[in-house]
């Protein structure tokens, strides 16, 4: 029955013309179409950025952002939890401290809910070509609802697995148990790394577990012999802070960790300031004297581009007010 969720007319149970007139009419009344309600939208001034705040049916508010590219493809940036406990000190989702995890259907919705709504705008919409979960919450602190939402969308829509992204904090417990396990997708994984020295990482990135660096350098190459294939789907998550993890000896230091990992990809976040933390993002300057170390280390790195930052949906700016955090727009 989960494929009618998916049919890109379907508005409803009115629409599900296979059961019976008074069928349809119950479902309307007694079952939810979608498990998620829009509590509230913002636009970024250029378009091409969407937040919706939405509401799940015991009313938590959690965020959700669309991300247009010139190619009118969209990626949606999921959240797997309202709220977070990892407390990572730049992420304002952290200091919202956990309300709950979300249910496997209200991971699923938000996709069919970003669906309905390009639908709604008509014309040459576009479709939906990435989902990453890289909004509210440490999806591997909430696995199994994560499977099942991945394991939907690619049965029901044309979303490829590498065309999905899971980023972790590094929860290795779960890490290793996705090694053996079958019915894990075969989706990209990216790990925020953030700094390579265990001490300051901690610092940082408070959930970080003793030898949490060693363990990972090791859990790298067991991940790419156990799915070989899949090891280029593999990249570490760098958040630049001005003057807390951007030299270039850190850089270095990052360089021998990656090698040390068997060489994933880097991707470099300038940090997105957040109402009430001092953090300050690094110049460009320093951005691009960092990159240019590690890629003299022959290692790929990206920088991701920032967008929506004016409607506080960028990487870390996701805080609902209804958990007492302030919205900024
Ligand atoms: N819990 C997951 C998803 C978090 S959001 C994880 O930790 O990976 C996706 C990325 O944005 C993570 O790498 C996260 O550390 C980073 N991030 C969080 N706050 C940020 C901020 N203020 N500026 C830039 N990146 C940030």
């Amino acid at each position: 029955m989960e494929e009618v969720l998916f049919k890109p007319n379907f508005s409803g149970w009115k629409d599900v013309t296979v059961f019976p007139k008074e069928m349809r009419e119950k479902m309307e009344e007694g079952i939810p179409w979608i498990s998620v309600e829009l509590s509230r939208m913002f636009e970024s001034r250029r378009g091409d950025t969407f937040k919706a705040i939405l509401e799940t049916e015991d009313g938590l508010k959690f965020e959700t952002v669309l991300m247009g590219n010139a190619t009118e493809q969209w990626t949606v940036c999921v959240s797997s939890q309202v709220g977070c406990a990892m407390r990572c000190v730049f992420c304002a989702t952290g200091a919202m401290g956990l309300k709950r995890s979300l249910t496997a259907d209200e991971i699923t919705d938000q996709i069919r809910f970003w669906r309905a709504f390009l639908s709604e705008r008509g014309g040459e919409a576009g479709r939906i070509s990435n989902v990453v979960f890289m909004g509210m919450g440490e999806p591997l602190a909430n696995v199994e609802n994560v499977k099942r939402a991945i394991n939907v969308w690619l049965k029901n829509t044309d979303l490829g697995p590498t065309h999905i992204t899971v980023s972790t904090v590094g929860v290795l417990k779960v890490m290793e148990q996705i090694l053996t396990d079958r019915e894990w997708p075969p989706v990209r994984i990216a790990v925020s790394l953030h700094s390579a020295d265990q001490e300051e990482r901690a610092k940082i990135v408070p959930s970080t577990e003793p030898g949490f660096l060693e363990k990972l350098a090791d859990w790298c190459h067991k991940y790419a012999q156990e799915l070989g294939n899949r090891h280029h789907h593999l990249t570490f998550e760098y958040t630049l802070i001005q003057g807390v993890n951007d030299s270039v000896e850190q850089a270095e230091k990052l360089a021998r960790f990656l090698e040390k990992a068997g060489k994933p990809k880097l991707n470099v976040i300038p940090l997105n300031v957040v109402t009430g933390k001092t953090m300050m993002k690094s110049s460009q300057e320093r951005i691009d004297r960092f990159k240019a170390v590690i890629l003299k280390h022959g290692i790929d790195v990206t920088q991701r581009r920032t967008m929506g930052d004016d409607i506080a949906a960028a990487c870390g700016q996701l805080a609902t007010q209804a958990a007492g955090c302030e919205q900024r727009s």
